[in-house]
């Protein structure tokens, strides 16, 4: 049986009991409108840890107020079916009350918030959307603070999100163990994503191409390209000329810098909107 939380208090004392026993926390957290992807993330953390939190919270202070905050899918008793049906010990399920109780309209003045480095946020998702990644880290930091698991588990999907909850860590000493899992697609390649229900039928055949795109990313490099102009330019030719690239960089994952050169810990990603649907992805050489 997997238990619904919205309190903080309730999890703390559920965090302090099993503590006491000796057992090790594995912790999922999520947006919810849980897919595969998100499954595979909880099979992860049931695969390592005794007990397994997943958290659900669509979290607004990391949505600009021109994003999809509103209209974000929520469809919590599909939830707890997958978690349930993966033996999740309890889904914590906080309001924006509980978790912000002193926020009001100006974010930066009435919380204290997690600013990862510039160089971590001026590039890719960051670039567009402004406070997105302060908003991201500073939640994290909290759900952390509140579930304090020994491990958390995040996707790869979401690179630049995984990259700057790893320097948290670092630069905040965190004891929790960050755990990257690869991301998770479709039979047809698309990667899986919450906002994937927003396309409609022909959308959704368009972004097929981005997958495509990156896929021959990788045929180019394993034939010996190793320029990201000629890689990128190519990949570009077999996107679906009806999306609209928001950005395609090359960066070296070690350095977060961009390259020019594809090699080993070289990431390729991509942000694109299909009609009004922004989807990402990336390649990890
Ligand atoms: P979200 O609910 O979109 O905030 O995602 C919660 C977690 O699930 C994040 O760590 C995501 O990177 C991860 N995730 C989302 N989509 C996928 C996917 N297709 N494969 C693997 N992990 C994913």
């Amino acid at each position: 049986m997997t238990e619904i939380i919205p309190e903080i208090k309730i999890i703390r004392e559920n965090i302090k009991e099993w503590k006491s026993q000796g057992l090790s926390i594995g912790f999922v957290p999520t947006m919810g409108a849980l897919h595969a992807g998100h499954e595979s993330l909880i099979k992860a953390a049931k695969n390592e840890c005794d007990k397994v939190i997943v958290s659900i919270f669509v979290n607004p202070i990391q949505f600009a107020p021109n994003e999809d905050f509103d209209k974000y899918p929520r469809q919590l008793q599909a939830d707890k079916i997958i978690c349930e049906n993966n033996n999740v010990d309890i889904i914590f399920y906080p309001t924006a009350e509980e978790m912000y109780p002193d926020k009001n309209q100006d974010v930066n003045n009435s919380i204290t918030a997690i600013v990862p480095p510039e160089n971590f946020q001026d590039k890719l998702c960051g670039k567009s959307r402004i406070g997105h990644f302060n908003g991201v880290a500073t939640v994290v930091l909290k759900l952390f603070n509140i579930v304090k698991p020994d491990k958390a588990y995040f996707g790869q999907k979401d690179a630049q999100q995984f990259l700057i909850i790893k320097k948290m860590i670092k630069d905040l000493n965190l004891s929790v163990e960050i755990i990257g899992c690869p991301t998770i697609r479709d039979a047809d390649g698309l990667a899986l994503s919450s906002r994937n229900a927003y396309l409609s039928e022909d959308e959704r055949q368009k972004a097929l191409s981005i997958n495509n795109a990156l896929t021959h990313i990788r045929t180019d490099y394993d034939s010996g390209i190793i320029s990201a102009e000629i890689a990128i330019n190519s990949a570009l030719l077999v996107l679906d000329p009806q999306i609209s690239v928001e950005y395609f960089e090359v960066l070296d994952i070690n350095t977060f810098s961009v390259t020019e050169t594809l090699k080993e810990n070289t990431l390729i990603a991509l942000a694109a909107r299909v009609g009004s649907v922004r989807l990402i992805d990336n390649l990890l050489l």
